[in-house]
């Protein structure tokens, strides 16, 4: 189902644009049949579980008693020094239990999976954030996890395929195609086809409806959380907010409640790699056009008739499709995309590291880049918020190797 790319006609998007799950033109079903009672019986769950306090009582606890929250909003002083112009907020996602802010969605969904009587959990990974994360809620739940990933990423991740594996998940290693991120999507896909008992927990604001919306309603407690934070500290919304775009799950957790903010600018941060050449990037809403992959209508990296291959230094942004409310927010112009390099990502991450003793992942950097670009030329009262999304130790082995080099 995920291999061919087709464009929409443009009657159809006109017919579906307001509807449920889409957003704009952007969003959809685009499944096979055989998924699609499997499919709606997840967004009817969820539709209740949104709406029953019992359900968010319990995502609540969790969220607080396993996890941590709420995690700090953090004045970066050394580094808005060093700089000298706005000031610079970071939201500490990276000190969730597990390091990054998949948790804040693996939690939303696994409880979901309960609610609907699931034992079998499958997910994709990357970096292998989201799969340690979906092992780790798992094994909470007392519940049983395959997670796939490219083969590429298992190499380059083996620490996390060990966490998983400690976690008691089994890890698939998935070979065909270019090995990556969307390879892994692909076969869990595929096994999703074979077996619908098993419940999908995606790990981004991606794939059919109502996945985007769920993962959106998950991780906006970033933003809601950053709203009532920068509001206590500064007594003020703030001028920009940042965050890193994979599939865009922090991103648009952070977005979401300022969407109605017309003061705030809203920038997401994509991977610009090594170069704007087919392969060199994963910058999809900066050179994609829409298509339809891995189940929604959005913004694709496309090479032809075929998905891109992509390259990013962060495995966790590596990936040549997004969540389809970006696309409508880029579209509207509501939030600007941009990219960072490999090269200026692997420097703020060790800026930030010497600045403030913290180690950003590879894929938070690429947002504390941003900032560091924009921060010299605002004034000193302006304000960026960045969503540090995780910690960087996963990350140790890979920017060892690269500045030995
Ligand atoms: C997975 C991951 C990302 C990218 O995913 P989004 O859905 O775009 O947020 C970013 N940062 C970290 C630390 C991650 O683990």
């Amino acid at each position: 189902m995920a291999q061919a790319l087709s464009t929409l006609p443009s009657s159809y998007c006109e017919k579906f644009s307001g509807a449920a799950g889409f957003f704009g033109p952007y969003g959809g079903q685009h499944i096979p049949p055989a998924l699609a009672p499997v499919i709606n019986a997840i967004a009817d769950a969820y539709a209740s579980a949104k709406a029953d306090p019992a359900f968010q009582e319990e995502l609540t606890y969790y969220l607080k008693q396993y996890s941590g929250r709420e995690t700090p909003l953090f004045f970066a002083r050394n580094l808005t020094e060093k700089l000298g112009g706005a000031k610079i907020y970071l939201k500490r996602e990276d000190l969730n239990h597990l390091g990054a802010h998949k948790v804040n969605n693996t939690l939303g969904q696994i409880l979901l999976a309960k609610r609907m009587g699931k034992t079998k959990i499958i997910a994709e990974t990357g970096a292998g954030q989201h799969g340690v994360a979906t092992a780790a809620t798992a094994a909470l739940m007392g519940m049983r996890c395959t997670v796939y990933m490219g083969a590429i990423d298992v190499e380059r991740q083996y620490l996390n395929v060990e966490r998983m594996r400690m976690l008691g998940a089994d890890v698939v290693s998935v070979t065909t195609g270019g090995a990556g991120l969307k390879e892994a999507v692909d076969a869990a896909l595929d096994a999703w086809v074979a077996d619908p008992e098993i419940f999908y927990l995606i790990g981004s604001a991606v794939g059919p409806h109502p996945y985007p919306v769920m993962v959106r309603d998950f991780q906006s407690v970033i933003g809601n959380e950053a709203r009532k934070q920068i509001l206590e500290a500064e007594g003020r919304l703030p001028d920009y907010c940042l965050a890193c775009v994979g599939g865009g799950s922090n991103a648009i957790g952070l977005f979401h409640p300022f969407i109605g903010d017309k003061s705030v600018r809203l920038v997401g941060v994509e991977p610009g790699g090594k170069g704007v050449k087919v392969g060199e990037h994963a910058a999809t809403l900066s050179y994609g056009q829409p298509a339809v992959l891995h189940g929604s209508f959005s913004y694709v990296l496309r090479d032809g008739e075929d998905v891109a291959p992509v390259h990013s230094i962060s495995a966790g942004l590596d990936y040549p499709g997004v969540g389809p409310e970006h696309s409508l927010l880029k579209d509207e112009g509501r939030a600007e995309y941009v990219t960072v390099s490999d090269a200026e990502a692997v420097d703020a991450f060790l800026t930030l590291s010497r600045t403030e003793g913290i180690i950003p992942a590879l894929e938070s950097s690429h947002a504390v880049a941003q900032a560091m670009k924009m921060a010299p030329g605002l004034d000193r009262d302006a304000i960026l918020l960045v969503s540090l999304s995780g910690r960087g130790d996963k990350d140790v082995d890979q920017i060892v190797a690269l500045t030995k080099a």
